[in-house]
């Protein structure tokens, strides 16, 4: 029997940023994944959307199509490349859906840990929309290694969230229940969409989800906006959102306030 070291396990990637900035802490190497099973109405990277071809062993390699393949060695080695620039900062995996390649990303931040250079911080950007509770124990070698994950809610809006997204909710709530039971940092996002999810009702019903879960350190309310759209015109998908404005930025962070409020007021129920 072979035995695959880490370095050598490859995923299927859309591109790397070497000195990204807005997510997770610090300056970071952003690996962003190919694939994505959610079609967001607002997705700012549909070019990340399509799996390539014969990848149903996600992480095994070997595929044809949209994005590379690339071994948890050579992602790291970019990292090495500059490693004193992310000095406060690390590793951050993306998509497209970076849980859709688990055994990759578990096996990059298992790398990034034992790096012989010093430990290196991992961060995982997640819609959760191939996690389930019941299937959770293939996601715990990659949950074991994340030093913080940034979890997006959609919309709290069970019935909202199919029509937005293309899947349930319920993806997203069970992974964040599984966060909240490991104690694992986690730094909630949500966009705020004019007309869509920008009422005051959703956001006090995002405030109380977040109100359950005592791991929640941070909440990001993001303007939509639509610099996405010129890629949907390349791509030639009609573009879902059109003649939707960009989100004031002000009125997002009221609503991040109406949301802080509901936390607190559930989180005070529940005696926190
Ligand atoms: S989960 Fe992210 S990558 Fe996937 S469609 Fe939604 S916004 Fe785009």
């Amino acid at each position: 029997m072979s035995v695959v070291s880490d370095a050598d396990v490859v995923g299927r990637v859309h591109s790397i940023e070497t000195f990204g900035t807005v997510d997770g802490p610090g300056t970071r190497l952003v690996v962003f994944c190919q694939g994505c099973p959610m079609r967001c109405l607002y997705c700012h990277n549909p070019d990340t959307w399509e799996f390539a071809h014969g990848e149903k062993n996600h992480g095994q390699g070997g595929a044809s199509g949209p994005g590379e393949d690339m071994s948890v060695g050579q992602v790291l080695e970019t990292f090495e490349r500059n490693r004193p620039f992310y000095r406060r900062g690390g590793i951050t995996v993306t998509g497209g859906e970076p849980m859709a390649q688990p055994d990759f990303v578990a096996a990059l931040f298992r790398a990034a840990h034992a790096a012989p250079a010093g430990r290196i911080h991992t961060c995982l950007d997640t819609s959760g929309a191939t996690f389930s509770a019941t299937g959770a124990s293939r996601f715990s070698p990659l949950l074991d290694e994340c030093d913080l994950v940034l979890l997006d809610i959609k919309t709290a809006d069970a019935a909202e969230h199919e029509r937005l997204c293309g899947l349930p909710a319920s993806h997203a709530l069970e992974l964040g229940e599984e966060l909240a039971r490991r104690g694992t940092p986690v730094l909630v996002r949500h966009v705020v969409v004019p007309g869509i999810t920008d009422g005051e009702e959703e956001a006090a019903a995002v405030g109380r989800i977040i109100g359950d879960w005592d791991n929640v350190v941070g909440l990001d309310f993001l303007p939509y906006h639509t610099l996405g759209r010129a890629k949907y015109e390349r791509l030639g998908i009609e573009y879902p959102l059109e003649g939707v404005k960009a989100m004031e930025p002000a009125r997002a962070r009221e609503l991040r306030h109406t949301a802080l409020v509901a936390r607190a007021r559930r989180r005070a129920e529940r005696g926190r």
